[in-house]
Protein backbone atom coordinates (compact mmCIF):
# COMPACT_ATOMS: atom_id res chain seq x y z
CA UNK A 1 0.00 0.00 0.00
CA UNK A 2 2.62 2.36 1.19
CA UNK A 3 5.01 1.89 -2.31
CA UNK A 4 2.03 2.50 -4.14
CA UNK A 5 0.55 5.79 -2.09
CA UNK A 6 3.67 7.51 -1.65
CA UNK A 7 4.20 8.29 -5.35
CA UNK A 8 0.53 9.34 -5.82
CA UNK A 9 1.17 12.09 -3.08
CA UNK A 10 4.70 13.45 -4.47
CA UNK A 11 3.30 13.93 -7.78
CA UNK A 12 0.25 15.57 -6.34
CA UNK A 13 2.26 18.16 -3.97
CA UNK A 14 3.81 18.77 -7.53
CA UNK A 15 1.03 19.13 -8.97
CA UNK A 16 -0.55 21.60 -6.05
CA UNK A 17 2.34 23.60 -6.05
CA UNK A 18 1.98 24.96 -10.04
CA UNK A 19 -1.33 25.82 -9.59
CA UNK A 20 -2.55 29.60 -8.78
CA UNK A 21 -3.02 30.21 -4.92
CA UNK A 22 -7.10 30.34 -5.10
CA UNK A 23 -6.91 27.03 -7.40
CA UNK A 24 -4.19 25.76 -4.34
CA UNK A 25 -6.26 27.00 -1.50
CA UNK A 26 -9.52 25.67 -2.60
CA UNK A 27 -8.53 22.22 -3.42
CA UNK A 28 -6.92 22.20 -0.08
CA UNK A 29 -9.74 23.47 2.17
CA UNK A 30 -12.86 21.22 0.76
CA UNK A 31 -11.18 18.28 -0.98
CA UNK A 32 -8.18 17.74 1.73
CA UNK A 33 -9.19 19.42 4.78
CA UNK A 34 -12.80 19.04 4.48
CA UNK A 35 -13.65 22.30 5.66
CA UNK A 36 -17.76 22.78 4.96
CA UNK A 37 -18.15 24.56 2.02
CA UNK A 38 -19.79 28.13 3.97
CA UNK A 39 -16.75 28.34 5.47
CA UNK A 40 -14.37 27.79 2.31
CA UNK A 41 -16.76 30.37 0.74
CA UNK A 42 -16.21 32.95 3.35
CA UNK A 43 -12.47 32.53 3.03
CA UNK A 44 -12.10 32.16 -0.66
CA UNK A 45 -14.60 35.66 -0.40
CA UNK A 46 -17.18 33.46 -3.15
CA UNK A 47 -20.89 32.19 -3.54
CA UNK A 48 -21.86 29.03 -3.66
CA UNK A 49 -21.47 29.05 -8.03
CA UNK A 50 -18.31 30.82 -7.35
CA UNK A 51 -17.20 28.20 -5.26
CA UNK A 52 -18.33 25.51 -7.85
CA UNK A 53 -17.05 27.16 -10.59
CA UNK A 54 -13.46 27.54 -8.98
CA UNK A 55 -13.77 23.68 -7.36
CA UNK A 56 -14.39 22.33 -10.91
CA UNK A 57 -11.53 24.47 -13.12
CA UNK A 58 -8.87 23.64 -9.77
CA UNK A 59 -9.69 19.76 -10.02
CA UNK A 60 -9.31 20.31 -14.18
CA UNK A 61 -6.49 22.04 -13.39
CA UNK A 62 -4.72 19.56 -10.96
CA UNK A 63 -5.75 17.25 -13.18
CA UNK A 64 -4.15 17.92 -15.90
CA UNK A 65 -0.86 18.57 -13.95
CA UNK A 66 -0.84 15.41 -12.97
CA UNK A 67 -1.88 13.64 -16.39
CA UNK A 68 1.20 15.71 -17.48
CA UNK A 69 3.73 14.53 -14.96
CA UNK A 70 2.99 11.17 -15.76
CA UNK A 71 3.35 12.29 -19.78
CA UNK A 72 5.42 15.50 -20.10
CA UNK A 73 5.82 16.96 -23.65
CA UNK A 74 9.21 18.14 -24.63
CA UNK A 75 9.05 22.19 -25.37
CA UNK A 76 9.45 21.39 -29.02
CA UNK A 77 6.11 19.50 -28.73
CA UNK A 78 4.99 22.39 -26.81
CA UNK A 79 5.80 24.81 -30.04
CA UNK A 80 4.07 22.45 -32.27
CA UNK A 81 0.90 22.33 -30.13
CA UNK A 82 0.49 25.98 -29.79
CA UNK A 83 0.80 26.56 -33.30
CA UNK A 84 -1.91 23.88 -34.17
CA UNK A 85 -4.20 25.40 -31.41
CA UNK A 86 -4.10 28.84 -33.70
CA UNK A 87 -5.06 26.74 -36.24
CA UNK A 88 -7.78 25.48 -34.08
CA UNK A 89 -6.61 21.70 -34.99
CA UNK A 90 -5.63 20.73 -31.17
CA UNK A 91 -7.48 17.87 -30.01
CA UNK A 92 -8.81 18.32 -26.37
CA UNK A 93 -6.65 15.66 -24.89
CA UNK A 94 -3.23 17.81 -26.36
CA UNK A 95 -4.66 21.03 -25.49
CA UNK A 96 -4.68 19.94 -21.60
CA UNK A 97 -1.12 18.52 -22.32
CA UNK A 98 -0.09 21.74 -23.57
CA UNK A 99 -1.77 23.51 -20.62
CA UNK A 100 -0.42 21.58 -18.49
CA UNK A 101 3.28 22.26 -19.86
CA UNK A 102 2.63 25.74 -20.42
CA UNK A 103 2.15 26.31 -16.46
CA UNK A 104 5.11 24.48 -15.42
CA UNK A 105 7.91 25.38 -17.85
CA UNK A 106 10.44 28.22 -17.71
CA UNK A 107 10.46 29.37 -21.03
CA UNK A 108 7.76 28.20 -23.17
CA UNK A 109 4.99 30.72 -22.04
CA UNK A 110 6.57 33.30 -23.75
CA UNK A 111 7.97 31.75 -26.68
CA UNK A 112 3.61 30.93 -26.63
CA UNK A 113 3.05 34.21 -26.45
CA UNK A 114 5.40 35.25 -29.47
CA UNK A 115 3.97 32.51 -31.75
CA UNK A 116 0.78 34.15 -30.58
CA UNK A 117 1.40 37.69 -31.45
CA UNK A 118 2.98 36.76 -34.76
CA UNK A 119 0.13 34.55 -36.11
CA UNK A 120 -2.00 37.53 -35.20
CA UNK A 121 -0.50 40.11 -37.45
CA UNK A 122 0.01 37.51 -40.20
CA UNK A 123 -3.54 37.63 -39.81
CA UNK A 124 -4.07 41.00 -39.71
CA UNK A 125 -2.20 42.01 -42.81
CA UNK A 126 -4.31 42.68 -45.49
CA UNK A 127 -2.53 41.43 -48.85
ZN1 LIG B 1 8.72 24.13 -22.38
Amino acid sequence: MRSTEEPRLLELAGALRHLSPRQRAVLLLHDLARMPRVEVEARLGVGPSGLDALLHRSREAARELLEAEREPISCARAAVLVRMQLEQELMHVDRAALRAHLRTCATCPSEARRIRARSAKARGGCR
